[in-house]
Parts: C-alpha cells; structure tokens; sequence
C-alpha cells in the first residue's frame, strides 16, 4: 500500500515494474499485486467503485433509459461481445466497454476519517472567517 500511495501520480506500469525488481531483490516479500493493493484500500476506506456498461465508442452509458439496451442507440454497435455472446448461444453477456464512477458520499467519510483531510475541508470556512475579518 506504501508502494501504491508513494507511486500516485504515476501509472500503473510504473507500479507493475517497481513491485517486480522488488520482489526480485526480495522474493520473500510480500507485495500484493495492484488489484490486491486496490481491494485493500477499497476495504480499509469503504470506496468502491460502481461499474456501468457503456458503448465500445464512448457514445452513452448504459444506464436511466438505455439500461435495457442491447446496442448504442447513437451508432448501433453491440452492447456485449458479439463473439462470446455467439458462441454461448446468448448467456455470456460481456460488456464490450465498462466505465468505474466513486459515489461521492463514501468519498467524503473516507476524508473526515483524517485528521489532515479533515481539516483541509475546512478551508473555505476558514479563509472565509479571515476575509470576514479583514473587512
Ligand atoms: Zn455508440
């Protein structure tokens, strides 16, 4: 997780490459892999991601009306893998395209548990009274 939190601005590559000459120094290590160290994390703050289908071209999502859909209504490509929906005479319903959205409640309860973060919240409060003050 220290990996992970120190490695936030870069990308997941640069993860993947850093755990891997670790933990070829020091294969006794235990470095959870990234899915690991983002379930941790998931579980330690309590925010998780929703996963929604959308179109393989980023045309809509598939939610609110167009949940029920089986194709985009803008251009009509297919909603699931055509090839494994095929070969599965129509059970395997793989979303050609998922995006992740963070509800913003448990977002904002994972920031009040900090100290720092908590008081960071109360900036404009702050900077508020001050202009207050002033005037
Ligand atoms: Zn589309």
């Amino acid at each position: 997780v220290s990996l992970f939190l120190a490695l936030e601005h870069s990308s997941e590559d640069a993860f993947h490459k850093t755990r891997a000459a670790t933990l070829a120094r020091h294969p006794e290590d235990d470095i959870p892999s990234l899915h690991r160290v983002k379930k941790i994390i998931s579980d330690l703050s309590g925010v998780t991601s929703i996963i929604k289908d959308m179109c393989i071209d980023s045309c809509v999502a598939f939610v609110g009306p167009y949940a029920e859909l089986d194709e985009c209504p803008m251009c009509q490509k297919p909603r699931y893998d055509p090839i494994k929906l095929r070969l599965s005479g129509g059970r395997v319903k793989q979303p050609q395209q998922v995006f992740h959205t963070f509800p913003i409640g448990p977002q904002l309860q994972a920031l009040w548990q900090h100290p720092d973060s908590a008081r960071q919240m109360h900036y404009r409060r702050r900077r508020t009274q001050e202009i207050i003050e002033q005037l």
